[in-house]
């Protein structure tokens, strides 16, 4: 049975053929006329004949060439229904047809105009959310003639952190910093004043920020259970560590199973930083639907995807919207029986998820194994600049072997500028902040980082409860799936419809709290840290108050979903629609823009 499913995978994977749809259509068009004299012999029977005019040879080439395209686009149709079944296939092309649609539709001048208004006035609201500047500040378009003085420079540093801004030291914000404290602060900013001159592509300058590196990556890889062959390397964020594992499995899937075409299957959740990677390195992507009541990965449909040109799978442990951990052991076992790769996203679980057990939180039987102990399991991301507390900057991307790890490697031994090569995505890396990482994991240790693990998962789990347990909160709010980590996601119940969350998210920016919104569902997440522990029941009792006041205005003024939309329900709202998806990319466009805005 095992084997049959493999084989069958293997026998339709991906399009065998290349498909070229401009091709294809030329070759029709230019040879219509052919075709109408083939018909009418065809129609007397005369099909061989019917090549044996002058142009006979050349006819037959082109029906050659568009046999083959047909079948290219039947393979790659009947891919796709073996892997999202025929509903889904219909309705992802749909939705493609009519996205198309409605971009040309959106481009053609009297829309073109309505869009271009609308547009600016978000743009507007964009621009007076994150341009701040004022006239006591010092304005530089370009170079100052004669630098300034130092002193003149520090304070103008104070000023510019003066500037109005969502304010993180009380702990109303959601992830962002993530300790806080003032010691470790201080120990940091020594770190990075010893070390400001360092760069990890001189071994020989700083051998002893190559020591740290090593010692760095070596216990992160016990922290995650690694075996002996286990390796790694020190990244600059998150996102980094997810393409690297993007190229590595490309690279490995190329040089050790001869695949051309590549594709990776994640789930809905997993990070932007998967997408990205695909998108970098021309990948495929095939995103899988969750389970409706875990919310986790379904495992079912992550297998029917599965062909001959998969090169990696993902699971997130856990995922940055909802805080829940995928079924790492089901997709380790798929990942073994398939011989693909598989990476865990643990960049947010970072230290909370590996100290679970130790914290002793939850009972030993909920918390699911996610790491290295599956056998399955080849690489994993952990970011080091989230709940390991470094500074900005900082994350690890692990392997279980160096055979994976080599895959990421850039090597150039022919370069006129000698023999070049570098392990990551830069050349030249930032050597301080690694030695900030480091100063901050040997300074924490494993005891410290157990009981912030204990404190953080403690008050997350007050919030799980509360809006569970709480009479109007359970009314009306639902937390998705069971997070057992420091993320909590909340929706508003099936079963109520004059509720909208992003009201309710409004309402708490007005309290200072900042959620950050989801979509599909509709939801908000908060990412609890050490600065939200002291005020976690000021936090519940907010979205309590802000729960009650949206219900009696729905009394008072009837459904506050269609009337009054605020900002961010109108944001999704243009995000979530077909007719208008094209418009909510060039809101990301405009909002790109203006960060380089003076
Ligand atoms: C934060 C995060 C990342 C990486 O993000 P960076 O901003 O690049 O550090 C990746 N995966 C998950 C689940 C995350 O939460």
């Amino acid at each position: 049975m095992e084997l049959e499913s493999f084989t069958r995978a293997k026998v339709f994977g991906q399009p065998f053929l290349p498909t070229d749809f401009k091709l294809m259509v030329f070759f029709i068009q230019t040879s219509f006329w052919i075709y109408v004299e083939q018909i009418k012999g065809w129609v007397n029977y005369q099909y061989l004949e019917s090549y044996s005019c002058p142009w006979g040879y050349l006819a037959l080439a082109r029906d050659v060439v568009i046999v083959y395209l047909v079948l290219g686009y039947l393979s790659r149709l009947f891919t796709s229904i073996r892997g999202y079944g025929v509903y889904k296939s219909l309705c992802m092309f749909f939705k493609k047809v009519n996205r198309q649609v409605f971009l040309t539709l959106l481009s053609l001048p009297p829309m073109n105009k309505k869009v271009e208004k609308e547009l600016e006035s978000v743009l507007a609201k964009i621009e007076e959310e994150i341009m701040q500047n004022n006239d006591d500040l010092l304005q530089f378009p370009q170079l100052p003639a004669k630098g300034i003085t130092t002193e003149r420079v520090l304070t103008e540093l104070d000023n510019l952190q003066n500037l109005k801004h969502s304010d993180w030291i009380n702990g109303k914000v959601s992830g962002a910093v993530y300790h806080g404290g003032k010691s470790l602060l201080d120990l940091q900013s020594e770190a990075y004043h010893k070390y400001s001159v360092a760069n990890q592509l001189h071994p020989d300058v700083f051998p002893g920020v190559r020591k740290m590196e090593a010692e760095v990556v070596s216990m992160v890889l016990k922290i995650f259970n690694a075996p002996e062959t286990g390796c790694g390397s020190t990244t600059s964020g998150g996102t980094e560590s997810l393409l690297l594992t993007g190229l590595a499995a490309r690279q490995y899937g190329k040089t050790y199973r001869g695949i051309t075409q590549p594709e990776v299957i994640a789930p809905v959740t997993v990070h932007a930083g998967i997408e990205k990677a695909c998108f970098y390195f021309g990948m495929k992507l095939h995103k899988v639907d969750l389970d409706p009541k875990t919310y986790q990965v379904d495992i079912k449909k992550v297998e029917r995807l599965i062909n001959k040109n998969t090169v990696l799978l993902v699971g997130s442990a856990p995922n940055y919207p909802h805080g829940i951990i995928d079924d790492i052991e089901a997709l380790s076992k798929l990942a073994l029986k398939n011989k693909i790769l598989l990476h865990v996203d643990a960049c947010l679980g970072s230290f909370i998820v590996s100290f679970l057990e130790k914290s002793g939180v939850h009972d030993k039987g909920a918390i699911p194994l996610f790491d290295f102990r599956l056998p399955g399991v080849t690489s994993i991301s952990c970011d080091t600049h989230k709940y390991g507390f470094a500074p900005k900057g900082s994350s690890i991307i692990m392997y279980r072997n160096s055979k994976i790890r080599e895959c990421q490697y850039y090597v150039l031994s022919d370069w006129t500028g000698g023999m070049y090569g570098s392990p990551t995505l830069a050349g030249s890396r930032p050597g301080a902040l690694m030695v900030g990482c480091w100063a901050t994991l040997v300074n924490i240790g494993e005891e410290g980082y157990t009981k912030s693990c204990r404190d953080i998962v403690r008050t997350s789990m007050k919030l799980k409860y509360a809006i569970q347990g709480n009479e109007i909160l359970s009314k009306y709010l639902e937390v998705i799936g069971n997070p057992i980590g420091s993320v909590v996601s909340f929706k508003v119940r099936d079963n109520v419809n004059d509720f909208s969350i992003y009201a309710l998210g409004d309402l708490l920016g007005k309290k200072g709290w900042h959620f950050a919104s989801l979509q599909n569902p509709a939801a908000l997440h908060f990412a609890l840290t050490r600065l939200t522990i002291p005020i976690i029941d000021e936090l519940i009792g907010d979205i309590i108050e802000s729960t009650e006041h949206l219900v009696e205005e729905n009394e008072k003024h009837g459904d506050n979903k269609k009337k009054d939309v605020g900002d961010t329900a109108a944001l999704y709202g243009v995000a979530g629609s077909v007719t208008t998806s094209g418009v909510a990319d060039k809101v990301i466009v405009a909002f790109l823009d203006t960060l380089y805005k003076i």
